[in-house]
């Protein structure tokens, strides 16, 4: 038995013949102490919801309930898991809750009304759009009103530096820009591909994002999307160029912002897309 009580995730993968499915982005993590610390690093989950994406054989789920967590929701999109998660559940009455479906269609409120915080490994093939998709859903009646309390997520590598990536960097884009209006956002630790079964090709790393309680500046939204969609959609060609897609007088527009007409998107800070957004709608700047 492992320190929890609960067979050691091998014996259960082994016992429910749960061999990894490239489809549903599957690399596990079998080792407690990494998920243990993992769970530490998502701040105090004893007094809040935490909500858990792709439990597959429920390593990080097992260290979140071993580290306190008051009450656990997974999605798992894999019906394999149901079993090997009941068993968990069953060895932490009222503490985990399972869902099957796609986390893709089932936003964290609607587990929950609760704030929560997010933790997970996430299935690499849906990282992404799974993150704007929550970042989006945040807002209600056009004003920020984020739910959870952060999000604690593995991401391959260069994922999480295109996330937590600083205007001037190589990897600042639309991510970039998207995470810092919205939260705080940090590369916590870096995880070596040889402690997933089966490894992935690339090392994958922890980001922290706790959300800010107003976004870094004004701008709507769909206009921040389209701008940094047009600006980074063609980000080797002057902002004067790419911009012509959304707006009749790039030039006028970039003079108004005060910025240079020859400057491209990975120069501009998150507060200058913000003020290039309020322009565009004719708002005061
Ligand atoms: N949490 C486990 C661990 O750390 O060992 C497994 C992580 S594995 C990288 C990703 C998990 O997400 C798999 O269990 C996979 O079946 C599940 N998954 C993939 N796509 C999903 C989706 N759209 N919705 C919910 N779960 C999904």
């Amino acid at each position: 038995m492992s320190e929890d009580g609960l067979p050691p995730l091998r014996d259960v993968i082994a016992q429910h013949d749960l061999r990894a499915d490239k489809k549903f982005g599957q690399n596990f993590i079998l080792d407690l102490n990494l998920t243990r610390r993992i769970a530490r690093t998502a701040g105090d989950i004893s007094s809040c919801d935490v909500i858990e994406i792709g439990p597959g054989p429920g390593g990080l789920t097992r260290g979140l309930l071993m580290e306190g967590a008051r009450k656990v929701f997974v999605i798992e999109a894999d019906k394999r898991f149901l079993p090997a998660l009941a068993k968990i559940a069953a060895h932490y009455p009222g503490r985990l809750e399972i869902v099957q479906g796609d986390a893709l269609e089932m936003p964290p409120e609607s587990l929950t009304d609760q704030p929560y915080r997010v933790v997970s490994n996430l299935p690499y093939n849906v990282a992404t759009p799974l993150l704007t998709g929550w970042l989006q859903a945040a807002w209600r009646d056009a004003t920020w009103q984020p739910q959870f309390l952060s999000m604690t997520l593995m991401f391959q590598k260069e994922v999480a530096q295109r996330i937590v990536a600083q205007h001037g960097e190589k990897a600042y884009g639309r991510l970039a820009v998207l995470a810092r209006w919205l939260t705080h956002a940090d590369l916590v630790f870096d995880v070596d591909r040889q402690v997933f079964v089966p490894p992935p090709k690339v090392t994958s790393a922890i980001v922290q994002l706790t959300p800010r309680a107003t976004p870094l500046a004004d701008a709507h939204p769909k206009t921040l999307q389209n701008l940094t969609a047009a600006a980074f959609g063609q980000r080797r060609k002057m902002l004067r160029a790419s911009l012509k897609q959304i707006c009749l007088e790039p030039q006028d527009l970039l003079a108004r912002a005060g910025i240079e007409e020859t400057a491209r998107a990975e120069e501009i800070s998150v507060e200058a897309f913000c003020k290039l957004a309020r322009l565009l709608d004719g708002a005061p700047s």
